[in-house]
C-alpha cells in the first residue's frame, strides 16, 4: 500500500459492521436503513431491467431521465436552475462524486479546509489527490446542545495554498445542520478568497424541527463556485444502489467528469431510471420519510439519555452523537470495542473522523435508521450498561 493511503487502513464502517455480525449485536454503527425504500421505486428498477433500459453502459453523464429529474428536484426544492445537459453528472454514489471532484480539482500540495469531524472518505480522497487537509473542528456547545462552527477558526484556516472548502450539511456524524448565518459566512469567505466550495448535501431531506437545509449554491456568489453533491442512498433508503450526483457549472461538471470517466466510467444503469422516478415522488413521500426518522430520533435520543449518555440531539441526518463521559468513560474507541460484549450493540467512535483525535475521543455515534423494535431493544440493552 502506498504512503498516501497507508494511514487509512480498513474503513471503520466495514470494521464495525463485521464486528456486529461476529458478535450478533444490534448494528447502530454503519449508516444504512434496515428497511428498503418504496415498493414503487423497486418496481421501477425491475421494469427498467425487464425493458432493457440501462442494462448496457448508460451515457457518461447519466441517463437523460435522471439528469432531468435531478435538475427538476433542485428547481422544485430550492429554486435552483440547473441545466440537465451540462450541469449534472450522475456518479456511483456520493462516494464517487467526492472522489472524482477532489481528484479533478486538486493539485498536489493544495490545501483543503474541511469541517472536522469529517466523513472518512474525504481524508482518503484528499490524500489520493496528493493534497493536504486542514481540519476546522466543530466545537460542542453544551448550551445550544449542538456542534458549532467557529467562524474565526474557519477564517484562520484559509491560506494562500487553500484551493477549496469542503462542507457537509446536514453533517455526519454530529447531526448539525449549518445555519443560514454559518453558511453565509462560509460563502462570504469563499468569495473573498476566491475559493471553490464542495458541499456534501446527501442528508438534505433529513432535517428536523426548526432546522432548514440551505444549499450553499443558493447563496450570493456561490452558484458559480460550488460543487453540490447528492445521493439517492439516503433519501430513498437504497444505499446499495449507489446512485449519486454532482451539480455545478458546466466547467466544473466537465472537470469532475474527466476524473469520473476513469474511475467507473458509468454505473447503476437500471437504477438510474428508478431513481429518476423516485425524485419525482410527491412531497408526501419526503414528508413521511422525515416524520418517520424524526420519531426514531426521538426514541433513540430519549433512550440514550436515560441510559446515561449525554446526547447532542441532531437537527439533521440519521445519526446521533453522544458524549460518554457521564458514564465514567472517556475513550470512545475502547468503549465501542467493548460495547458488543457489554451490551450487544455496535456504535462508531467519532475519533476516527478527526485529525485532532483527542477532540473527538469522548464522542460516540449511533445510527437511528432502524426499525422501532430494533431501536427499543438497543435502548433496553444500553440501559443495562449503567
Ligand atoms: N457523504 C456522507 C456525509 C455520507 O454520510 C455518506 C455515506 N453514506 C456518503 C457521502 C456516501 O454516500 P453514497 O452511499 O451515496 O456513496
Ligand atoms: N455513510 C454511512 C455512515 O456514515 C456509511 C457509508 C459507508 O459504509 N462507507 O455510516
Amino acid at each position: 500500500l502506498n504512503r498516501r493511503l497507508a494511514e487509512f487502513g480498513t474503513t471503520i464502517f466495514a470494521e464495525m459492521s463485521a464486528l456486529a455480525v461476529r458478535t450478533g449485536s444490534i448494528n447502530l454503527g454503519q449508516g444504512f436503513p434496515d428497511t428498503d425504500g418504496p415498493e414503487e421505486v423497486r418496481e421501477a428498477a425491475v421494469r427498467a431491467l425487464r425493458d432493457g433500459r440501462g442494462n448496457q453502459y448508460p451515457p457518461g453523464p447519466g441517463v437523460p431521465e435522471l439528469r432531468t429529474a435531478i435538475a427538476a428536484h433542485q428547481a422544485r426544492r430550492y429554486g435552483l436552475a440547473v441545466d440537465p445537459d451540462t450541469e449534472v453528472l450522475v456518479t456511483a454514489g456520493a462516494t464517487e462524486a467526492i472522489a472524482a471532484t477532489l481528484l479533478a480539482l486538486l493539485e498536489p500540495g493544495d490545501e483543503v479546509v474541511a469541517l472536522e469531524p469529517y466523513y472518512d472518505s474525504y481524508a482518503a480522497c484528499i490524500a489520493m489527490a496528493g493534497a493536504t487537509r486542514v481540519p476546522v473542528t466543530l466545537r460542542p456547545d453544551p448550551e445550544q446542545a449542538r456542534f458549532r462552527l467557529d467562524l474565526d477558526e474557519l477564517r484562520d484556516a484559509v491560506t494562500d495554498r487553500t484551493r477549496l472548502l469542503l462542507v457537509n450539511t446536514p453533517h455526519n456524524p454530529t447531526g448539525t445542520v449549518l445555519t443560514r448565518e454559518e453558511l453565509t459566512a462560509i460563502a462570504e469567505l469563499a468569495v473573498e478568497r476566491d475559493l471553490l466550495v464542495v458541499t456534501d448535501e446527501v442528508y438534505e431531506h433529513l432535517v428536523f424541527d426548526e432546522a432548514e437545509h440551505v444549499p450553499l449554491a443558493t447563496l450570493p456568489g456561490m452558484r458559480e463556485r460550488t460543487v453540490t453533491i447528492g445521493s439517492a442512498g439516503k433519501t430513498f433508503s437504497f444505499t446499495g444502489w449507489k446512485v449519486g450526483w454532482v451539480t455545478a457549472t458546466p466547467g466544473l461538471v466537465t472537470a469532475v467528469r474527466s476524473a469520473k470517466q476513469f474511475l467507473t466510467y458509468v454505473s447503476s444503469g437500471p437504477f438510474q431510471y428508478a431513481v429518476a422516478e423516485a425524485l419525482a415522488l410527491p412531497d408526501t413521500y419526503f414528508d413521511a420519510f422525515r416524520a418517520d426518522m424524526l420519531a426514531k430520533r426521538d426514541l433513540l435520543t430519549a433512550g440514550l439519555a436515560e441510559a446515561g449518555f449525554s446526547v447532542y440531539r441532531p437537527a439533521g441526518t440519521y445519526f446521533v452523537t453522544t458524549d460518554i463521559r457521564p458514564l465514567g468513560e472517556s475513550d470512545g474507541f475502547a468503549f465501542c470495542r467493548a460495547l458488543p460484549e457489554r451490551a450487544g450493540v455496535v456504535a462508531i467512535p467519532n475519533a476516527v473522523f478527526y485529525d485532532h483525535r483527542e477532540a473527538g475521543a469522548p464522542f460516540v455515534r449511533f445510527a437511528f435508521c432502524k426499525r422501532t423494535s430494533v431501536l427499543e431493544e438497543a435502548v433496553t440493552r444500553l440501559k443495562a450498561l449503567a
